[in-house]
């Protein structure tokens, strides 16, 4: 999804995460060829050299101006970027709930273009609960998330490792653990009763979450706040400087709260 931005009170440009990311590198290289090729040069040298120079002279004051423009421009850029991926699950949500899905379902040319690759913006962790899928409650498509999901949403050495591989490999800025109401791993761990099989370990990870004081919903707002701090603390995680929040999903209204 493109949002609006502007640099000054123009009208602006619309862009999406990519287009961000394009646009910080220019201008990044921008204000490199000002601060090191026009150093660098003599009075008489001030000509043309590539990336939108012309041929010309500049004055010293004009170079400290493009200088001061591109230095606001990145730090602009830098501000939007970290803010985008957040933004756009808030606003993909608040779609949802409105039952206002703008997203296009142009399947095969997002197809043709993720075949080379993916740059997903945010991994969400959480519950495989039928009624809570990220993509739609996100209204997000194709190569957006990284989706990681078990009953609970528990952290375990595979589901970090999947994290690890979407931040440090993917470079994906934001990691999203999202509970949800009435959520059947939370309420089996709450109710204490001897679960079978391997529905024991789930429950196993879920425990440490729990007050007993609190109601099923609360617990899992815990739980997904607890699994969140597991992540943040993860090496490659604080490496990368990804962004780890918890969420909490309401089946009834499809509002996500964040936490
Ligand atoms: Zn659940």
């Amino acid at each position: 999804m493109k949002k609006r931005y502007s640099f000054d009170s123009g009208s602006g440009f619309e862009a999406d995460l990519a287009e961000l990311r394009r646009l910080l590198a220019e201008n990044r290289q921008y204000l490199t060829n000002y601060e090191e090729v026009f150093s660098s040069l003599e009075d008489d040298d001030y000509v043309a050299r590539g990336n939108g120079f012309c041929d010309r002279k500049y004055s010293e004051d004009f170079v400290e101006g493009q200088k001061e423009k591109f230095a606001r421009r990145i730090e602009m850029l830098e501000k939007w970027i970290a803010e985008w991926p957040l933004e756009a699950l808030k606003e993909g949500n608040a779609r949802f709930v409105a039952g206002k899905m703008a997203r296009k379902m142009d399947y095969a040319n997002d197809r043709e273009r993720l075949s080379q690759g993916q740059q997903p913006f945010a991994v969400v962790l959480c519950c495989s609960d039928s009624r809570v899928a990220p993509e739609i409650v996100f209204d997000q498509g194709l190569g957006d998330l990284f989706v990681i999901r078990n009953a609970g949403n528990v952290v375990n050495e595979d589901v970090l490792g999947s994290i690890e591989y979407a931040v440090e490999h993917l470079g994906t800025p934001l990691v999203v653990v999202m509970g949800h109401s009435s959520c059947g791993a939370v309420t089996a761990t709450c109710q204490g009763e001897d679960l079978p099989g391997h529905i024991k370990s789930i429950a196993e990870r879920i425990r440490p979450s729990l007050d007993t004081s609190c109601c099923i919903n609360d617990n899992a707002r815990r739980h997904a706040q607890r699994m969140a701090q597991m992540i943040a603390e993860n090496p490659i995680v604080k490496h990368e400087n990804a962004t780890v929040v918890a969420a909490f999903y309401d089946l009834r209204s499809g509002l996500v709260e964040w936490r």
